[in-house]
């Protein structure tokens, strides 16, 4: 079985062929919507924040307050540090089991979509890295567009994530999305079925 990180800065177009290969019945485990099942109430990796950071950083229903932990490690990157150190562990446990569970479903392929991929240090999961990419005046422009931010706000949230061509560094395949969907989709189909050959 072949282990795919997909990855991609805000903006790239990684959700649209993560769709493109869900619709295709390949193996996707969406490490975003993990990072949030982790920290759901009574879990492990809640009860940890709470013992670390203080229970002020939960919610009167029993939920992280996620704008609260949000506004401390965005300022403080020694908090930030420490409750990366707390999940980590147990969001690469979680994928790490999700892959086995699509390894004795008999899958030879699958998908482990992750923004934060490279800066998380998650590359030893794969056993390639595939890199959505498209220019930055392109990304500006998409997420203006879908998210309805100003220009400012896009080129901050992009400011905030390790920069494209570091990214590049660690990228075996380097899907292009500055054309068309269906241009991409072709890029994508070829690399899928060269993965699934070997
Ligand atoms: P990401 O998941 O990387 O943040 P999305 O897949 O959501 O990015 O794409 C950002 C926006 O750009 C979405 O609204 C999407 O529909 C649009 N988009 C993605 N790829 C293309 C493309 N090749 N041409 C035009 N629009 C695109």
């Amino acid at each position: 079985m072949k282990i795919i990180g997909l990855t991609g800065g805000i903006g790239s177009g990684k959700s649209m062929i993560t769709q493109y290969l869900i619709d295709q019945g390949i193996a996707v485990i969406d490490a975003d919507q993990l990072s949030r099942d982790i920290v759901k109430p009574s879990t492990p990796g809640l009860k940890k924040i709470a013992e670390s950071f203080g229970q002020e950083y939960l919610l009167d229903d029993g939920e992280l307050d996620r704008a609260k932990m949000g506004e401390l490690v965005f300022k403080d990157k020694e908090k930030l540090s420490l409750l990366n150190s707390l999940l980590h562990p147990i969001l690469r446990a979680e994928i790490k089991r999700e892959i086995e569970c699509f390894r004795s479903k008999g899958h030879t392929l699958v998908i482990l979509d992750a923004a934060i991929l490279i800066e998380s240090k998650m590359q030893d999961l794969v056993d390639e890295i595939w890199l959505v990419y498209a220019d930055q005046e392109t990304q500006i422009e998409r997420i203006m567009k879908r998210d309805g931010f100003t220009r400012a706000q896009v080129i901050a949230r992009i400011g905030s994530q390790m920069p494209i061509e570091e990214k590049k560094k660690h990228a075996d395949i380097i899907i292009d999305n500055n054309q068309s969907p269906e241009k991409t989709i072709e890029q994508v189909k070829k690399i899928v079925s060269a993965a699934e050959s070997n």
